[in-house]
């Protein structure tokens, strides 16, 4: 999608498309309907009481929120500040991506919709839109890179389980920005039959708020979870940043508040851009699949091949509101390198015995630089966007092949 796409002019995109310079809706003619009218059912659903009702329902009984807000003792002993851990790897299916897949079903079956498509990377997001269309009885088919379906055979498997049909996707490097091209190529051959639902805040407008919205649950949680139990907000805010759903969704709520936010992003082997996932750090702004952003991209406007051991924060671009909270200051974004995730894996894994997926391993390792510049008595929240069940393999192959 990232030559052929006809920009929309500024001026016809509706108000809160827009944040700041990023986000909008660039994508062929065919589209502007099919999103019009998801807007529409969008603002209509979330004005409707029964509809968060329903949702929220859901979210408890079905996918077991509220999740827990944990004290991680002998984390902070070993950080020496006060370290809390809001465990999205808790949640039904492993991570915070059952919030979003759970909202956008609703918002479907609301529509009237039959056909559900999504891409995924990892295949996380694809088993929580498999596990959503089941739990609905809809039919389900999910994009994926030939690459990934090889390295995330499990969640492959997951997926047939729930009634999924899984559609292999061979171009380009056959990861996820393929499988995105593919599933928005889907969507433009069926708007009226089909909801695609996007996994993370990114894309044209309304998925990154529609995302957002769905996602603040972590943060409306943990802002009332820690002032029970610290009788005040926390200094700082930590996730991953992939898409930037998880973060997003935490620190949405906190907006605002004094408190900091502060994204990782995927450092991955380092040295240049693209050995990194890292679109903010290392990324200049531009479109990919629909919106305006930071993107990691030559001096062409070509998408690089990225990299990271966390193959949920593969993606050469993120959310547009990530985009704008950096350049208006609003949070800061840095780097962790594979390796330095690992080790922040390995070690949650031996001091709580959490096991924590390889993407949020990335915000647990940054607290090894963090807390020596914070004040003695500072609170930090962690979001821990998922377990690591999913990445034993990996960082098995990771551990032996670093030993000297
Ligand atoms: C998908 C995923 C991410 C990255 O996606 P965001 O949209 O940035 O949250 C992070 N952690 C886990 C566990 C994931 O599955």
């Amino acid at each position: 999608m990232k030559k052929q796409e006809t920009s929309t002019p500024l001026g016809t995109v509706p108000n809160g498309a827009y944040y700041g310079a990023f986000g909008g809706q660039f994508v062929p003619e065919t589209l502007y309907k099919p999103l019009k009218e998801l807007e529409e059912a969008f603002n209509s659903a979330v004005s409707d009481s029964g509809f968060k009702k329903e949702l929220s329902q859901l979210l408890s009984d079905y996918a077991g929120r509220p999740t827990p807000l944990y004290y991680a003792k002998r984390l902070s002993a070993f950080h020496g500040r006060c370290i809390y851990l809001k465990r999205e790897d808790l949640n039904h299916t492993g991570s915070h991506k059952i919030n979003n897949a759970l909202g956008q079903i609703l918002l479907a079956r609301r529509m009237g919709k039959k056909r559900i498509i999504a891409e995924t990377g990892a295949g996380q997001h694809g088993v929580a839109v498999a596990t959503a269309a089941a739990l609905f009885g809809m039919k389900c088919v999910v994009y994926m890179g030939s690459v990934d379906i090889k390295r995330q055979a499990v969640n492959v498997q997951r997926m047939k389980l729930l009634g999924t049909e899984i559609v292999p996707v061979t171009n380009g490097d056959a990861t996820l920005k393929e499988a995105v091209s593919e599933a928005i190529r889907d969507w433009i051959s069926d708007p009226a039959g089909t909801y695609y639902l996007i996994g993370s805040c990114v894309g044209p407008h309304p998925y990154p708020l529609m995302v957002r919205f769905f996602q603040s649950v972590i943060g409306d949680e943990t802002k009332k979870q820690i002032m029970k139990k610290e009788k005040r907000l926390p200094d700082y805010l930590l996730a991953c940043v992939g898409g930037g759903s998880n973060s997003i969704g935490f620190f949405h709520p906190f907006y605002k508040t004094a408190v900091k936010f502060i994204g990782v992003e995927a450092g991955g082997t380092g040295g240049s851009p693209e050995n990194t996932a890292a679109s903010i750090c290392y990324g200049s702004p531009g479109v990919l699949h629909g919106a305006k952003s930071y993107l990691l991209q030559n001096r062409e406007g070509q998408i690089l091949e990225t990299h990271s051991i966390a193959a949920g924060l593969d993606y050469p671009s993120v959310g547009p509101e990530h985009s704008f909270y950096h350049q208006s200051g609003r949070a800061k974004y840095v780097t962790v390198s594979d390796a330095e995730a690992v080790k922040a894996f390995e070690r949650l894994s031996k001091l709580e015995g959490i096991i924590p997926a390889l993407e949020s391993s990335h915000a647990l390792a940054y607290l090894s630089k963090l807390a020596p510049k914070t004040k003695k008595n500072a609170v930090i929240c962690v979001c821990l966007s998922g377990r690591g069940d999913k990445d034993m393999a990996i960082e098995n192959k990771q551990a032996s092949g670093g030993k000297k």
